[in-house]
């Protein structure tokens, strides 16, 4: 088994402290490797490398910053295969969805570096005679980027690709559960002709390493993306030094079946959403309304579509549909939500339980009929293989419903009719809708939660402009 160290300054480097973290196969509990269980000093010296690193990276021309950004792709897309076997081993993705993940990682650092030309200051009218006043966009300094294990790879991208393309350098800190994509990754910048310390990698839990780098004073923004619990701490822990945050958290989006939906596509869809990595994409349909005219039809169908879903170790067999759950804690929250919301009188139509096998966390696809909007299973994040159906009387009900929860991430519709879809997308308060689509958003839009699913948001013009800040002139002539 590999012991595997952080990155800093361009080398791996053995942390200070003696702790380390055993990584597991979901699929299976064999330990793959471990990594440092990294303090306070690992965290200071990656961040003392990023602040030197990024002083003669800003003076770069942002043109030149987009070269590594594309030469990283570049390397990323000749190690496609190892790659994608290392996410899937540690966090129990199916192979084609991992090496999807890794070709987007490779294709949204490319789209990062298409920025280097056009990153824009203002020029604005002054009140004075002789006087032009500039409007400059500079980079912050050093970000900390902390990531969540359900897309492990590609989140080192949405944090580091638009972090140096602005001329911030970065120090990431993988979750504990998923560290070794980030390895592989540091491993192939090693193999590239590049500055030393643009991207520094900390290896450790969230209440140490992760704080750490939460509540460093030299931190100039923390991007996260995880739990609206941890969201949270972070924002606290950043507020001692009024560090700014941006925060990509938790969704619970609601899924909305008009009767006259094309019920192909919508099943189709629904049953994507909630298969796709065993449930556990944040802004996946986690609860769907369905109107009562057509419940029954709809019920027979996504249920046979769920029973017809293969699940398995990924690795093992490529043609399964998903694989485990990351660990015993999100098992034990999905057994929980569904046999709560059993006793609060949901039925099971198919489901229900684990699956079969004395390895691994797997859960049955599982459809829960009968449904109130006051059940736990509506109102919290399950994160598995698990759709609850509540049913609906009008369009007016079902926008209610949807918009009635802490979570304002993403949301679907599915209809024919154009108006009912135009209502929708102006009375649903959600950073993204869906119509007539599975939930999957594009590295051009903008990814943005509302209320408690973040603050700011990631992805185009304007996530890259999250990762810079303003500069005025005021240049008086004579
Ligand atoms: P998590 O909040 O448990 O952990 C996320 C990261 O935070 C990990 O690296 C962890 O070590 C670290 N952490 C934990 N405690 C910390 C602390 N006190 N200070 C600093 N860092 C700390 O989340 P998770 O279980 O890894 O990921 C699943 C969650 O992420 C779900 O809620 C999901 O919806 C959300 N998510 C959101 C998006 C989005 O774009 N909005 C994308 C992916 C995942």
């Amino acid at each position: 088994m590999q012991n595997y160290e952080n990155f800093v300054n361009g080398k791996f480097v053995r942390s200070q402290g003696s702790h380390r973290i055993a990584v597991k196969n979901p699929a299976n509990g064999a330990e793959i490797c471990t990594v440092p269980d990294s303090g306070l000093d690992d965290v200071n010296a990656a961040v003392e490398a990023a602040e030197a690193a990024q002083k003669l990276w800003e003076k770069e021309p942002a043109a030149s910053r987009a070269k590594l950004l594309r030469a990283i792709a570049a390397k990323i897309r000749q190690n496609i295969e190892p790659l994608a076997r290392v996410i899937t081993e540690e966090q129990g993705k199916t192979l084609g969805l991992a090496r999807i993940e890794v070709e987007f990682t490779a294709d949204y650092l490319d789209y990062m570096a298409e920025w280097g030309r056009r990153i824009e200051g203002e020029i604005v009218e002054s009140d004075r005679k002789g006087e032009t006043i500039l409007l400059f966009r500079r980079p912050i300094g050093v970000i900390g980027g902390i990531l969540p294990w359900n897309f492990p790879f590609f989140l080192i991208a949405r944090k580091a690709g638009p972090a140096l393309i602005t001329g911030n350098t970065i120090v990431i800190k993988p979750s504990e559960e998923t560290p070794h994509n980030a390895v592989k990754f540091c491993e192939l910048l090693q193999q590239l002709d590049m500055p030393a310390g643009l991207i520094n990698v900390v290896h450790g839990r969230g209440t140490g390493a992760g704080h750490g780098l939460a509540s460093s004073p030299r931190i100039g923004m923390v991007s996260f993306t995880g739990s609206v619990e941890t969201g949270s701490a972070v924002m606290s822990a950043a507020a001692k030094n009024i560090t700014k945050v941006n925060l990509e958290l938790g969704g619970k989006a609601p899924a909305i079946v008009m009767g006259d939906a094309d019920l192909d596509l919508t099943v189709r869809a629904v049953k994507a959403s909630r298969v796709l990595n065993s449930g556990q994409v944040c802004n996946c349909a986690e609860r769907v309304y369905v109107q009562r005219s057509i419940a029954p039809e709809f019920v027979d169908r996504i249920s046979a579509a769920m029973q017809a879903t293969h699940f398995g170790d990924p690795l093992e067999d490529e043609t399964v549909d998903y694989g485990p759950l990351i660990n015993e804690a999100g098992y034990r929250k999905v057994e929980r939500l569904v046999g709560r919301a059993v006793e609060s009188g949901a039925q099971v139509r198919t489901g229900g339980k684990r699956g079969a096998g004395d390895k691994g966390y797997y859960y049955e696809p599982t459809v829960l009929t009968g449904c109130k909007q006051s059940m736990e299973i509506i109102r919290k994040e399950v994160f598995g293989p698990v759709i609850p159906i509540v049913e609906f009387d009008d369009l007016d009900e079902a926008i209610a419903y949807a918009n009635d929860s802490d979570y304002g991430l993403t949301s679907s519709i599915y209809t024919r009719d154009l108006n009912v879809a135009l209502r929708a997308c102006q009375e649903i308060r959600f950073g993204e809708t869906y119509i007539n689509r599975e939930n999957f958003e594009a590295m051009q839009g903008f990814h943005a939660g509302w209320r408690k699913s973040g603050l700011g948001g990631a992805d185009g013009k304007h996530g890259l402009y999250e990762f810079l800040q303003t500069h005025m002139v005021y240049l008086q002539g004579y």
